[in-house]
């Protein structure tokens, strides 16, 4: 069975509702797992229901109105031969009253409470049955459905896909000989349709075999599938990039700095891929203020030199802008021409930055997304590097990786990210990347100071800023993160620049914002970078890549309800110069809920970004931390890759024998898990 349409029972409007739950196959179907479990098996006597249980009672309705007090809501008792178990609903329609009328039975499933007048279950499950109707004999599973769709409908399909389908294993049985796991068919069969036997724990917290042997399944396809990606992309072709030998030295020699040790590793393996004549898609991680610019630069040089022109793309106005600085300062006394291209910037400009892409004038271009717009060419682009990569959509990283195609060659790409990946993830989600990490922190800095204050006590830290701006030191100033408005957010930032200004008149405050035009914003940012502008009143839009050595305080308001990398991105503004550097989390003690403790708690203990990453990992999950939201990056189903750890290590380690040993096999353990409507290949 390979097609909904040729099961009977399936009618084009319940094939419709699926879809809406991306299941388009009976595969799909049957790895459309339950996310819990009803147990009616058993009726129990109301005298001997727990409080905060779940369970199912069987009763007759004594009494049912609707009340008025204190607000409307349907009040109903049942009773059984031990007692009365009161049911209440706020939300209910007419035909619901009609069906609970006096002298009905009813098998309700709900949570039991201690209401005013004994027992009670608030929007339980129910439904009409006959004397002596039988339990069932297993555990009802609970899907995940969409509106429109019930469960009982739900139920009967993946029961019908479950008689009918041959679920046969994919993979080879060496692949599962350590694992004490049952076959694939049982798995299924067990996890639709649990008898009650089954410790109804080992379900819950999917730690039971045979969700174990879905989750594997699930890394083994991820895995897979991903290797494979990586395969065919060192079979395509890039220009082979030889090492440089004029540009790089003269760069080096120019540089106020030494390259740190974490930093040659880098340079080297990215040189050692440029060498190659297959497009490199490699991920250079490195906390904020490793240094991962001038890596970056030293990349571009090596591609210059033979003559290939380098696109560097960054998220916002204000990072590309810094970008476009620093670069163009590295590499004009080398005598190298930078393009800067962005949305908002004059036309007669762009139009000289487009003619002189597309003429090779320019061997680099540093800009935002508009880099990689249709009507932008270049002469020949052989290397693109994506700053803070994980902020870009995959259409954008799609149209970056079309725009340099020539002559049957793709140009190289250098994807940077400031968010360390802890190491679960960066196995699982870039395992069709090579990962180069700079794993430690350029010498000279002294560790940020980070206070946690209440805001009652906000006084003070003005004085604190006042101080610190009279003494020759640049601070920030950070509005808190408005998220339900952005007109809100504007306004206290507005407001908190004027109160600000007014409290300091001895010092000179600037603003910065999202909606400010792109000139103002760079006047701004200039005037805080030399320092004619001592305190900077900011929006969240400081986050990324700011780089003002001098400032060494910054103050965050209503720091409880950023976010963990957000606060260590803005942290990381700090603490890039000499200076001793001090971050004030000021937190509003009614607002602070428990996530927000939690996060200001890991905030306070580590500057460390990877801890904190593995932190946000547990407090946020995955998918918020990569900011697949946005990228539309899927994410894993059944497996989870806190608990399944050891399921991850292993399924690395088997997809590469599997792909040497069995390619035939690999495609059809893939293609069933791609049923699931996975794509797990970045573009
Ligand atoms: P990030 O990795 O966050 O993008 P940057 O590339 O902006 O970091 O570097 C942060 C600062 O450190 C910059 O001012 C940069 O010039 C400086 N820097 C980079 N490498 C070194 C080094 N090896 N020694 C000293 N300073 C360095
Ligand atoms: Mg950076």
């Amino acid at each position: 069975m390979h097609r909904f349409s040729e099961i009977k029972g399936f009618s084009p409007a319940l094939i419709a509702q699926l879809s809406k739950l991306g299941i388009y196959a009976p595969a799909g179907l049957l790895l459309h797992l339950p996310l819990r479990y009803l147990d009616e098996t058993r009726v129990t006597l109301i005298r001997d229901l727990r409080v905060g249980e779940q369970s199912q009672v069987e009763g007759v309705v004594v009494h049912a109105e609707v009340s008025y007090k204190p607000r409307r809501a349907l009040q109903v008792r049942i009773e059984d031969a031990s007692g009365v178990l009161a049911l209440r609903y706020m939300h209910f329609y007419p035909s619901q009253i009609a069906a609970m009328q006096v002298g009905t039975r009813l098998r309700v499933y709900g949570e039991v409470r201690a209401g005013f007048f004994g027992y009670e279950m608030v929007h339980p499950q129910q439904r009409k049955v006959l004397e002596d109707t039988p339990v069932s004999t297993n555990l009802t599973p609970v899907y995940p459905t969409t509106a429109g769709l019930s469960q009982t409908a739900l139920r009967k399909a993946v029961q019908k896909c479950l008689t009918l389908c041959t679920l046969e294993e994919t993979l080879p049985t060496w692949v599962y000989a350590t694992l004490n796991h049952p076959s694939f068919a049982n798995s299924l069969r067990l996890l639709h349709q649990p008898t009650p036997d089954i410790a109804y724990s080992s379900l819950e917290d999917r730690s039971h075999p045979a969700w174990q042997r879905l989750a594997y399944d699930e890394l083994l396809a991820q895995q897979l599938s991903m290797r494979q990606h990586y395969a065919r992309r060192k079979q395509s072709h890039a220009p082979a990039i030889a090492p440089s030998q004029r540009l790089v030295p003269q760069l080096l020699a120019k540089l106020p700095f030494q390259l740190t040790a974490a930093q040659q590793k880098v340079v080297h393996e990215i040189a050692h891929d440029l060498q190659q004549a297959h497009p490199m898609q490699r991920l250079l991680q490195g906390d904020v203020g490793s240094g991962k610019t001038v890596v970056a630069c030293i990349a571009a040089l090596q591609l210059i030199e033979q003559g290939w022109q380098v696109a560097m793309m960054a998220p916002t106005e204000i990072l590309a802008e810094q970008h476009y600085k620093k670069l163009h300062g590295w590499l004009s006394p080398l005598g190298i021409d930078v393009a800067w291209l962005t949305g908002s910037q004059p036309k007669k400009e762009r139009e000289q930055s487009l003619a002189d892409l597309s003429s090779g004038k320019a061997m680099l271009a540093v800009g935002t997304h508009a880099l990689f717009q249709d009507h932008v060419s270049f002469k020949q682009l052989g290397l693109s590097i994506v700053d803070e990569q994980h902020r870009f959509g995959v259409q954008q990283r799609l149209s970056l990786r079309k725009k340099g195609q020539h002559a049957q060659l793709e140009p190289h790409q250098l994807m940077m990210s400031a968010t360390p990946i802890p190491r679960t993830l960066s196995m699982s989600y870039y395992a069709d990347l090579d990962v180069s990490t700079i794993d430690a922190l350029p010498p000279g800095r002294t560790p940020i100071v980070t206070k946690l204050v209440a805001d009652d006590r906000r006084e003070e830290v003005l004085l604190r800023v006042r101080e610190a701006c009279l003494q020759g030191q640049q601070a920030y100033w950070v509005c808190p993160l408005i998220e339900e408005s952005e007109a809100l957010q504007l306004q206290t930032a507005n407001d908190t620049y004027a109160y600000l200004q007014s409290a300091f008149p001895e010092l000179k405050v600037g603003l910065v914002h999202g909606r400010m035009k792109p000139a103002e914003k760079q006047a701004v940012m200039m005037g805080f970078a030399t320092n004619q502008l001592q305190l900077l009143v900011a929006t969240t839009v400081i986050e990324v890549g700011v780089d003002v050595p001098n400032a060494s305080l910054m103050v965050i308001e209503h720091a409880e309800r950023m976010g963990l990398s957000q606060l260590h991105q803005l942290r990381g503004r700090v603490g890039r110069g000499a200076a001793k550097s001090t971050c004030i989390l000021l937190y509003n003690r009614q607002q602070c809920t428990k996530l927000g403790r939690a996060r200001l708690k890991v905030i306070y203990e580590s500057t460390d970004g990877f801890a904190i990453a593995q932190a946000d990992l547990t407090i946020r999950g995955p998918g918020e931390l990569l900011g697949t939201r946005q990228s539309g990056v899927p994410m894993l189903k059944i497996a989870d890759l806190e608990r399944d750890v050891e399921l991850l290590d292993q399924a690395k380690l088997v997809a590469v024998r599997l792909l040497e040993q069995t390619p035939e096999a690999v495609d059809a353990h893939c293609q069933r898990w791609l049923s699931l409507g996975s794509e797990w290949v970045k573009v």
